[in-house]
């Protein structure tokens, strides 16, 4: 981007041109990364800026990390890609859920989360810095209560280690916020940053680190170079650069070739998250690790994600009756009352099962189908809602022009994105099924509706939730005309990768040295690689950017 075209005049342009609000943020950041100048030049004689620490991203993992490093005496300063209104990154749109854990269990329960993707001594240590999490915000944030977890979850277990043998327990933390948790948290954090850290702590809005500074030779870092107003500006970092810049997720090169994803996925959090960091710690040389982790979030509705590049997510059939899903055949392919994996790392494997030798992949995007009693009961869209406040849409939505789903789910039958008809074999015409797939689309429906008359699934193991059990009198039928359907597919919540790291979040090389003046906090190399504990990325952003904070901190400046 030159001097003479802002990142908003681009955004103001692109809208006008017809792209989506989200769309023309990401594709204004990716184009400040592009024209950047690719050339590493030895730190340059002269400055603009100069700090102890430079911090780059300014979600959870930022607030701590730059805490940290002020609390133990550093001059901090934050550079964060987005506008002012649109920073916090995924943690500000999270839904602020923290699990730490502590117990004689713990390091087996963190071994069992990274597999073999992590030593023993990075999961030794993560277990230790829980301990010392409640403490260290108590003395350097604010007061925060523990709790424990609810009994039933007591019994949850990785790998065989329950969450009654780790220890795991929430962190709560109190705000006078009432918007999303995550929301609530990032703000609470940010005020601490902007009141008692006035002096030692700069955030820097709408300024993307394009490049790391650093000697060939060594690989020792000594600054940045950042973006700021169209300008690239140089910035020294006497003592260290910590990477708190998160994911890659809205890159879809990167989603593609780490992820192995072709199929239209789209992220709930935040736009600018669009692996960066992963790129400059490819010119340095560092080692990647846990590059194929990534947590899954729920459906949602396919047009409108597309749309906006932004997941519009949809309640699942465990929070919603009278409906299924089926597939581009007509054919249900799953047990609708189970979650979407989301969490625990489990690969939604139904919607990807690809049919030789097309290579068709009949379950994506797939359908969700329901009748007149669903429809009336509530709106299908899920928390990318503002009364919830959570997910980008949730907290930006309003603002950016997003369409807000009907309370009655009518309006979207107007717009063509939910197809309505008096019949199911109506509907299914309309949803495009000929021949064998429409006889499939109708034999479904009616397969489900006689054994959900007696509450089975005999092909699926539904069972009635609560809403459906006959005692409510819903019922699992599809029965009540009109009947309508609308497309659904799948969204991401947070990719995992990063570098690889010592236990003093310090980043490694491919021999596995230490990176001089090179940290990481946060999801951006996440301990998280074969499970995802809910809660647990929070968690690590907070304990990871206390670790980076103090270990930088502790440095001799190089200047
Ligand atoms: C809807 C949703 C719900 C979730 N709920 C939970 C939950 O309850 N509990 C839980 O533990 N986890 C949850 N997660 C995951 C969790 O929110 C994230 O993993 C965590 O907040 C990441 O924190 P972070 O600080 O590492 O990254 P982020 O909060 O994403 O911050 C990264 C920041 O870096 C900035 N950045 C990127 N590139 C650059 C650059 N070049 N220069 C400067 N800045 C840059 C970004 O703009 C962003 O602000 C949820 C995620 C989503 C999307």
């Amino acid at each position: 981007m030159s001097a003479t075209t802002s990142r908003r005049d681009f955004i103001a342009g692109a809208i006008a041109g017809g792209m989506s609000l989200s769309a023309a943020l990401a594709a204004a950041t990716n184009k400040a990364y592009a024209e950047a100048p690719l050339h590493i030049n030895d730190a340059p004689e002269v400055w603009d800026i100069e700090t102890d620490v430079v911090v780059m991203g300014y979600g959870f993992a930022g607030e701590a990390s730059a805490i940290s490093a002020a609390a133990a005496g550093s001059q901090v300063q934050v550079f964060e890609k987005s506008p002012e209104l649109y920073a916090g990154g995924n943690s500000h749109v999270c839904c602020g859920f923290i699990q730490l854990s502590t117990g004689p269990g713990a390091v087996n329960y963190w071994r069992a989360i990274a597999w073999d993707g992590a030593p023993e001594e990075e999961c030794q240590a993560m277990a230790d810095n829980c301990a010392l999490m409640p403490q260290w915000f108590n003395d350097n944030v604010f007061e925060v209560e523990i709790s424990e977890n609810a009994p039933e979850r007591q019994s949850k277990s990785f790998n065989g280690v329950t969450y009654e043998q780790a220890n795991v327990i929430n962190m709560q933390i109190k705000t006078n916020y009432d918007k999303g948790e995550g929301y609530n948290k990032w703000h609470a954090l940010h005020d601490v940053i902007t009141e008692r850290y006035a002096d030692s702590i700069t955030v820097n809005y709408d300024s993307p680190v394009t490049h790391l500074i650093f000697d060939p030779q060594t690989k020792e870092v000594f600054g940045v170079r950042v973006e700021m107003d169209g300008v690239e500006k140089t910035v020294k970092a006497r003592k260290g650069v910590i990477m708190a810049c998160g994911g890659f997720e809205n890159n879809y090169d990167m989603v593609r070739e780490f992820v192995r994803q072709h199929y239209e996925q789209f992220q709930i959090g935040s736009p600018y998250n669009t692996g960066d960091g992963i790129l400059m710690l490819m010119e340095i040389g560092a080692k990647l690790r846990h590059m194929a982790a990534v947590e899954y979030g729920s459906a949602c509705q396919y047009d409108l994600s597309k749309q906006y590049h932004q997941s519009c997510s949809v309640w699942d059939a465990g929070d919603l009756t009278h409906m299924i899903y089926v597939n581009n055949h007509g054919k249900r392919f799953y047990n609708e009352n189970v979650r979407w994996p989301a969490h625990d790392k489990r690969y939604p494997e139904p919607c990807f099962i690809q049919e030789a030798p097309s290579l068709e992949t009949a379950n994506y995007p797939w359908w969700m189908v329901y009748d007149e009693t669903r429809r009336g009961i509530k709106t299908i869209f899920n928390w990318s809602n503002p009364i919830e406040g959570q997910g980008w849409i949730g907290i930006h939505g309003p603002d950016a022009g997003i369409h807000q789903w009907s309370d009655d789910n009518l309006e979207e039958v107007d717009m063509g994105i939910v197809l309505m008809a008096d019949t199911i074999e109506e509907l299914g015409e309309k949803m495009g099924f000929e021949g064998e797939d429409l006889q499939n689309f109708i034999d479904t429906v009616n397969n489900y509706n006689e054994n959900g008359a007696n509450g089975e699934d005999p092909e699926f193991g539904r069972t009635p939730t609560k809403a459906e059990s006959a005692e409510d009198g819903v019922g699992m039928g599809i029965t009540d005309g009109p009947f309508y359907a609308t497309r659904v597919c799948l969204s991401y919540l947070n990719t995992n990768g990063g570098g690889d790291r010592t236990v003093e979040m310090q980043i490694k090389d491919w021999k596995g040295n230490p990176i001089p003046r090179l940290y990481e906090a946060g999801e951006f190399g996440s301990l998280f690689y074969h499970y995802y504990a809910g809660g647990g990325n929070v968690c690590e952003g907070f304990v990871n950017g206390m670790v980076a904070g103090q270990a930088v901190s502790a440095l001799e400046p190089w200047a």
